[in-house]
């Protein structure tokens, strides 16, 4: 029998906004779509992960906040 593993062929990509397939890396996983990284599980399916084990914290779910995209703020000052 041949099981069905289409979960583990595909990951979520924040920039396609979906479930695409990747291109595997000894790292990362990438988008074959964007070339952006590609995540295991989407924000939405993370929080049901996490959810589903444990009291369900209500903290503020900022999205991309697990996504290391380098939003970091910049400080323009010099001096
Ligand atoms: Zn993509």
């Amino acid at each position: 029998m041949t099981v069905s593993l289409f979960d583990e062929e595909v990951r979520f990509c924040p920039s396609c906004d979906g479930y695409v397939r990747y291109l595997r890396s000894p790292t990362d996983c990438y988008c074959v779509e964007c070339g952006g990284v590609a995540a295991l599980l989407s924000p939405t399916d993370l929080k049901k992960v996490r959810g589903t084990s444990g009291k369900s914290k209500s903290t503020s779910d900022g999205p991309g906040r697990w996504n290391d995209a380098g939003d970091m703020p910049v400080r323009g000052f010099s001096g």
